[in-house]
């Protein structure tokens, strides 16, 4: 992660986070917070776009919470139910992990934070009406219930945050956006964030914010992602995909990691299979047909005990989990911006990661339309060019055999470019490709 020239001292209040930051650990802002937080204590509105795993939520949360308590003695009577900042998210396991971090500022800051699910915690945010609060994260689609129901009010609203605001919209959230404005009645101020949204900036704007101006803060091209990724592409055929992924866990797999699939029955079909070979000890299912409950459940334990997740996108995004190692896509996804999301649950905070593809030769139209969409991303290119050496079709286990023959994890490389192909016919060669060549093949 880019660390900027400035100290936290520079840019927020050491009274109120001297306390946060030892405890977490942070000593220098990165290069959004030291770009977003100056601004939007100056009380623009913004929109963030940087890499995941860039310290994006503590560029609007430290601010924020500056804010907030800056004014906190100039609020006398404070109305139940009213929060002055909201933070809208698109899912309840990136809502919970904001507020837990927002918790984690809170204990110092003396501010109150809550957190409305809808599901399982539905009955205890109903008591949120009688409740004075500062803060309250979740999703358009419960506020919206929830100001309909008369158990929040926001005219008094003075913050309010989008995060992850390009899946929000992915989502079709904006009818929800749109009902939720609706309540909006005091001036507010707004902080959008993402680190894919160029285009979906524009059309918030235009179709929900109009009139409003807002300050840019944008520290990656069309795409971020952060540079201390490697990516190893196996080659494959369609049929061949569980036996490799045995090969896979079981001799280059290190540490927890993640595994996508494209459609919530695959990402069953997967976790059963892996469950019944006993590939891994702690194995987690999550996609959008388990409960909210269970859902949060399981995402809970695998950040504790660690393990192997398989997930399809929408259950994934934004997920910052420290100690993930690497990403399977076992399906490369449809769009190339899930990729980018995909891959960004790695590599997180400067720390290394691995992205592994399985790639079939029916992928490689894909590849290029990922190609295509993530310029600038070195370490996240595929390199479709093996897929050229797949002459004769071999079965999954002489795949399974050329995996397992190239011995233990990937070793560290020096070049961050590096791309390791196994190709199914040629035996099993790992190819270090440098960047030049790479830059002529694409
Ligand atoms: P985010 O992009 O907000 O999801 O943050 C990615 C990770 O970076 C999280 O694990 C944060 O705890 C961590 N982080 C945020 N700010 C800093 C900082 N200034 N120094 C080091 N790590 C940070």
């Amino acid at each position: 992660m880019a660390k900027s020239t400035k100290e936290f001292v520079d840019i927020v209040d050491m009274d109120l986070f001297a306390g946060f930051l030892k405890e977490n650990k942070l000593t220098k802002p990165t290069e959004v917070q030291a770009e977003a937080i100056p601004q939007f204590l100056e009380g623009h509105n913004l929109q963030v776009q940087a890499q995941t795993g860039s310290g994006k939520t503590l560029s609007y949360l430290l601010p924020l919470f500056q804010k907030l308590k800056e004014t906190e003695a100039d609020i006398k009577n404070q109305k139940a139910g009213s929060p002055r900042a909201i933070i809208l998210l698109p899912i309840k396991e990136l809502a919970m992990q904001v507020s837990d971090e927002c918790k984690k500022i809170s204990h110092h800051a003396k501010m109150r934070v809550r957190l409305a699910l809808g599901g399982e915690k539905g009955k205890k945010v109903s008591t949120l009406k009688k409740q004075t609060f500062d803060i309250l994260i979740g999703g358009p689609g419960r506020i919206k219930s929830m100001i309909e129901k008369k158990e929040i009010r926001l005219d008094e609203l003075e913050y309010l945050i989008i995060d992850e605001a390009d899946q929000l919209l992915d989502m079709g959230f904006m009818r929800e956006l749109k009902a939720i404005r609706r309540h909006l009645t005091s001036s507010y101020q707004a902080c959008l964030v993402s680190a894919t949204m160029a285009d979906d900036f524009d059309m918030l704007k235009a179709d929900f914010f109009s009139g409003m101006e807002f300050k840019s803060v944008s520290l990656v091209g069309s795409h971020g992602l952060s540079q201390t990724i490697e990516t190893f592409n196996i080659a494959l055929d369609y049929t061949e995909k569980n036996a490799m992924l045995d090969v896979f866990v079981k001799k280059e797999a290190k540490g927890s990691g993640i595994i996508f699939v494209n459609q919530k029955e695959k990402a069953v079909e997967v976790y059963n299979y892996m469950k019944q070979a006993k590939l891994h000890k702690n194995l987690y299912v999550s996609h959008g047909d388990i409960t909210a409950k269970e859902r949060s459940e399981n995402f809970k334990k695998f950040k504790s005990t660690g393990g192997i997740l398989i997930t399809t996108d929408m259950a994934a995004r934004g997920i910052d989990i420290k100690t993930l190692q690497w990403v399977l896509n076992y399906d490369l996804p449809f769009e190339a911006v899930y990729y980018i999301h995909r891959s960004g649950r790695v590599g997180r905070a400067g720390r290394a990661g691995s992205v592994y593809n399985f790639v079939t030769k029916k992928d490689q139209k894909l590849i290029g339309q990922i190609n295509d969409a993530i310029k600038n991303q070195d370490t996240l290119k595929i390199d479709p060019i093996f897929l050229k050496s797949m002459a004769k079709k071999s079965g999954a286990k002489k795949v399974a055999k050329k995996v397992a023959r190239r011995g233990p994890a990937p070793q560290k490389k020096t070049s961050k470019t590096t791309t390791r192909s196994t190709s199914r016919t040629g035996g099993h060669t790992p190819s270090r490709t440098s960047k030049t060549s790479r830059g002529r093949r694409r």
